[in-house]
């Protein structure tokens, strides 16, 4: 019936759900008290147990099965003095989310009874039934076996609910082929190859290092929507964003709510999520609202790549799972709301000695050698493979961002800042024959040294990839999706570089160059190749479109245009010299990656539809129905209604628009372009999306139109400034 939109209105206006004073906490006390962490495990372990342990953890040495044993038996008494039951491998299948398959410590004795048991067998390796995650063909379906192998590197954590709580275990998952199925898999190798190449790098440069790790601090938005409406509108709960709507008539040009105060039920919310990933010992540091009503962002400390990944998947499922307490839902779609500002994930990237941030520049000219050099690989890199990072954030959601003139566009250039740009523009000069007697201009190795910025601001916005004082900030991501991916892509695209470049460097020292004088000749050959990729201007504007085309850098706009990138040969080879992913590995995610577009979109086509036609022709009938009604009896008393029956017409003007446009997606849903996945996710680009853009206008007309107590989904204006 029309009138429950008031009623979840009412319901929004009288929302009981409140902290209450026992949520007070001691950050010192709960940060990471549900991890099973170094500290615990070096109270409950072995002397000898916990060093071979932190050798595999540090060194990436293989584990010695006795120590396994000892491990699972410490992490089982761990978990169970804090209730857990169960144990589950905790893994990230290629779907984007994680996944868990719980088991239970039970274990029967034979009398009747049971104990608790965890083995280091089960603690190493798991058998989860993966035929119902997606493999890109690597694994034929009778074989729907694969496994999951525990990653030491990452703490174990309890998750809690009222229903008890469970062990879980970060693992990696790949198919009985040994294939990877995951996102962890590729991301520690593009680690281990970033590690190899850049403690190569620092050796020669004579401050050598033990390792290097990548660093990731993910920055999140998200809307917070009352469920009441968004349990009300099937392309919400369906496709995670709105397929229907007409823009609110206020929109975010209420610069209001950016930085405004925080809703104090949102804020609750945000409280909570924040202690229970405290509690899971993930550092997250700033909350505010964003740009859209309804719209906020949280982001963490960064840390190692890896735990990085795995927190940034916990903070995403703690988000939607901690949002329904509040009666909230939390939407983590690119673009839930058309018209108004969409939702991103900033990946801030670095990769640091266990003392130094190897991208910060330097206080004395040989820090500064070693910037350069580190910075260079970057530029270098991102030049060369603009199609991988562009792969790395497309999917179907972020088509609705890039180039949309909020976000970042589709091209993949790198903001410096002035005073690095001039900096490299000097290197490049000095290498030409006319300036080369200033060899030195640079200073490297010398004493005279210009100061590079530090931490120089970065006002710039527009750019997808910005440098910003000590790290690199990669902004076009998507927020629903894995970061996993495009850290993997940087880590590796960069770990080639570093490698280039130390060998041309070695084979210089090699002659008799000085390291200073050699890394000076190699820059100023290196920057003309890479400095079209620097572009510090407006990233939205026209101009940059045709500036980047004369640049001959790539713009691939949509996702299909992105994808075929990502199994070329000059990809497939580099993945595989720096055993990342496998040609085979390569081509399963491609074909995913294609898949997961057609799904999306064909599940968004056939949503639109039933939508059009179970809920928004219903209302425009019933209000047509209603003005011909008036109509009928103002001629019984012989009243004018000239008013009404132009409403009638026009009315049934857009109701007919409705169902045409209709007829043609339902034709186009029931067609699906082929029997390969390619063709379909074709059709979804050629066909569906055009027929429900259509669909969507003429229903959007039509809510203009229809009286606010029929329209039978809750609006913008609902949705958006009711908190
Ligand atoms: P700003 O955006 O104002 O520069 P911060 O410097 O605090 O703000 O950083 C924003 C995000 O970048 C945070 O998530 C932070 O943890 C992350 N970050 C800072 N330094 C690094 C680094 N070396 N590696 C990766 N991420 C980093
Ligand atoms: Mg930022």
């Amino acid at each position: 019936p029309p009138q429950r939109r008031f009623d979840s209105l009412a319901a929004v206006k009288d929302s009981p759900l409140r902290l209450d004073g026992e949520q007070r906490v001691d950050l010192g006390e709960i940060f990471g008290e549900n991890t099973f962490s170094l500290s615990s495990m070096q109270a409950r372990l072995p002397k000898p147990t916990y060093k071979a342990l932190l050798k595999t953890i540090n060194e990436h040495t293989p584990l010695d099965p006795s120590v396994a044993d000892a491990v699972a038996s410490a992490m089982k008494d761990w978990a169970i003095e804090r209730g857990a039951t169960h144990f589950t491998h905790w893994f990230q299948p290629l779907t984007g989310l994680t996944a868990e398959k719980h088991d239970s410590f039970l274990s029967p004795t034979g009398d009747g009874r049971a104990i608790a048991e965890f083995t280091g067998t089960e603690l190493v390796q798991g058998e989860p039934d993966a035929s119902s995650f997606p493999s890109g063909g690597l694994r034929a379906t009778f074989e729907a076996r694969g496994y999951t192998a525990w990653d030491p590197t990452s703490p174990a954590f309890l998750m809690e609910g009222p229903g008890g709580a469970y062990l879980c275990i970060p693992t990696a998952f790949a198919s009985w082929t040994g294939d990877a199925l995951d996102q962890k898999t590729p991301l520690l190798r593009s680690i281990q190859a970033l590690n190899t190449q850049a403690t190569r790098a620092l050796a020669l440069f004579g401050s050598p290092a033990p390792r290097v790790r990548a660093t990731l601090g993910p920055e999140q938005e998200f809307f917070l929507i009352d469920e009441e409406f968004a349990y009300r509108r099937p392309d919400l709960v369906v496709a995670g964003r709105t397929l229907f709507g007409a823009k609110p008539p206020r929109g975010q040009e209420m610069d209001d709510h950016y930085f405004g105060s925080i809703p104090e039920r949102i804020l609750d919310c945000m409280n909570d999520v924040e202690v229970e990933l405290y509690r899971l010992g993930v550092p997250l540091k700033t909350r505010h609202n964003e740009v859209a009503p309804g719209q906020y962002e949280m982001a963490p400390i960064y840390e190692d790549a890896n735990i990085a990944a795995d927190h940034q998947q916990l903070t995403m499922s703690t988000l939607r799972r901690v949002a329904r307490r509040y009666g909230l839902l939390c939407l983590l779609h690119e673009k839930p709301f058309a018209g108004v500002n969409g939702s991103g994930k900033h990946l801030n990237w670095s990769f640091s000695t266990d003392s130094a941030n190897l991208l910060e520049p330097g206080t004395n000219p040989h820090e500064n050698m070693q910037f350069l050099f580190f910075c260079s690989a970057v530029l270098r890199a991102v030049e060369r493979h603009q199609d991988l990072l562009r792969v790395s954030i497309a999917h179907a959601g972020n088509d609705h961002r890039l180039g949309a003139n909020e976000a970042p566009p589709s091209i993949i250039s790198v903001f410096l800042g002035d005073q690095l740009t001039d900096i490299f523009e000097q290197i490049e000069k000095a290498g030409t024959a006319e300036t080369s007697k200033e060899g030195g201009l640079l200073g490297l190795g010398v004493d005279a040294l210009p100061r590079l910025p530090r931490h120089a601001g970065d006002r710039n916005r527009t750019s997808p990839f910005a440098f910003t004082g000590n790290k690199f900030e990669f902004r076009a991501l998507g927020s629903s999706q894995s970061i996993s991916f495009p850290a993997t892509v940087l880590n590796t695209i960069v770990a080639e570089a570093i490698d280039e470049m130390v060998t041309n460097l070695e084979s210089r020292t090699a002659d008799g160059v000085e390291i200073g004088e050699a890394l000076r000749a190699l820059l100023s050959e290196e920057v003309p190749k890479f400095k079209r990729i620097i572009f510090n201007g407006d990233g939205y504007s026209d101009e940059w479109v045709e500036e980047a085309e004369r640049r001959g850098l790539l713009n691939l706009r949509s996702t299909l245009d992105a994808l075929p990138s990502l199994v070329e040969s000059k990809n497939a080879e580099l993945f595989e010299k720096y055993s990342v992913l496998s040609r085979r590995e390569l081509e399963s995610r491609h074909e995913i990656m294609v898949e997961q577009y057609f799904m999306t979109i064909n599940i968004e086509g056939e949503t639109a539809a039933d939508m059009a036609r179970t809920m928004i022709l219903p209302a425009a009938s019933r209000y047509l129905s209603d003005l011909l009604q008036c109509m009928e009896r103002a001629d019984d008393v012989g009243i004018k209604v000239a008013g009404v029956e132009a409403t009638a017409r026009a009315v049934a003007e857009a109701v007919d628009g409705l169902v045409e446009a209709l007829d043609h997606l339902v034709k186009q849903n029931a067609e699906l372009g082929g029997e390969e996945v390619h063709d379909k996710a074709e059709h979804m680009r050629a066909n569906i999306i055009p027929a429900m853009n259509a669909v969507r206008e003429r229903g959007d007309e039509l809510e203009k139109m229809v009286p606010d107590d029929l329209w039978p989904v809750p609006t913008y204006r609902d949705m958006l400034f009711v908190k």
